[in-house]
């Protein structure tokens, strides 16, 4: 059996072909906003222009044509309704063409599944960090059940928005990540967290405020420093209260290093395992939501509608 999964809910045009053993495609290509935030109608412009090659390379890559492909899936939310849009379209016409299954994916359940896939670990606790999204995730009665999560912005949000501030162009994280690497100076930033849950948005104003008097490298690191440590207290408490025995980082925040070797030492402190996902698999890709279609290959056929807002907790998992 071969699915076919097309990823857009935000930056990323991706489509990823799976057997649902290996991966055996994931192409992508990611809109770059010339200056700011993603413009919505400019991201999904950019899907439907690198849509044909995107797919064409794919196949080529899996050696396989369009008939081949058995399920069509697509990420169906959440996300930004213009790009998002796109991958339901496209797929959508697919399955019909063909007359193959369609099934739409949650986006994040995604990230969840290629992070299980790819560290091999059964039932881990997952800290699931992107642009848009923070959230603190493990399984439990046939759903994955969301232990903490931001209050205000995802993660990946405030450094793109610190990136803003400092003229550091969009994704700001890799950037960002370079800088914190030479900061010497820790300054103390608001470190804001209730249980499990975390605030993100204070940090980012305070931060503004200040930036003229440090040195960006310092302030990167700082940033850095703060953010991850609550992120991983955060988790760390999810951990004690489940008693699961693996952690993983997923989401585009996860190509991260200093994130990945926080999460490391806290994980090993506490007897748990822990590894980290490939770079390829950490941001959006085709592949996550391939695999995931895969999984969710004997759900009944159904219309689907794109889902802009789509919790990870209102979904059941038939499949584990
Ligand atoms: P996603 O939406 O899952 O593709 O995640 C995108 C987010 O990941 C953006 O906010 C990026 O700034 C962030 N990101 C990408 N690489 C890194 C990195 N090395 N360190 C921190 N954040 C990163
Ligand atoms: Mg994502």
């Amino acid at each position: 059996m071969l699915v076919l999964g097309i990823e857009s809910t935000a930056h990323t045009f991706g489509v990823g072909i799976t057997d649902g053993k290996e991966i055996v495609a994931n192409e992508k290509d990611t809109y770059k906003p010339k200056q700011g935030g993603i413009i919505p109608r400019e991201a999904a412009d950019h899907h439907y222009k690198f849509a044909p090659n995107i797919i064409k390379s794919a196949l080529d890559k899996a050696s396989v044509k369009l008939k081949d492909i058995d399920i069509f899936a697509f990420s169906q939310g959440p996300g930004i309704y213009s790009p998002l849009k796109v991958s339901f379209q496209i797929s959508n016409f697919l399955s019909q063409k063909y007359k193959k299954k369609l099934i739409g994916v949650n986006h994040c359940i995604a990230h969840l599944e290629i992070a299980r896939k790819e560290t091999g670990f059964e039932d881990p606790v997952m800290l699931y960090v992107s642009g848009g999204n923070t959230q603190i995730i493990t399984f439990a009665e046939g759903h994955y059940r969301v232990f903490g999560e931001t209050q205000d912005i995802g993660v990946g949000n405030l450094l793109d928005k610190f990136g803003r501030v400092m003229g550091i162009s969009f994704p700001a994280g890799p950037e960002i990540e370079k800088y914190a690497s030479k900061g010497k100076r820790y300054i103390p930033l608001p470190y804001s967290i209730k249980g499990m849950d975390v605030s993100l948005s204070g940090i980012e104003t305070f931060i503004s405020n200040i930036k003229d008097k440090h040195s960006v490298e310092d302030l990167s690191f700082s940033l850095q420093e703060t953010v991850f440590s609550m992120l991983i207290e955060a988790s760390e408490r999810a951990l004690a209260y489940t008693e699961k025995e693996s952690f993983v980082i997923t989401g585009g925040v996860a190509a991260n290093k200093r994130l990945n070797e926080m999460g490391r030492i806290m994980a090993e402190s506490r007897g748990v395992k822990f590894k980290s996902i490939p770079m390829e698999y950490a941001g959006d890709n085709g592949a996550m939501i391939a695999y995931t279609g895969y999984l969710m290959k004997n759900e009944p056929e159904k219309d689907y509608l794109p889902k802009p807002v789509f919790r990870t907790d209102s979904v059941k998992i038939n499949y584990r």
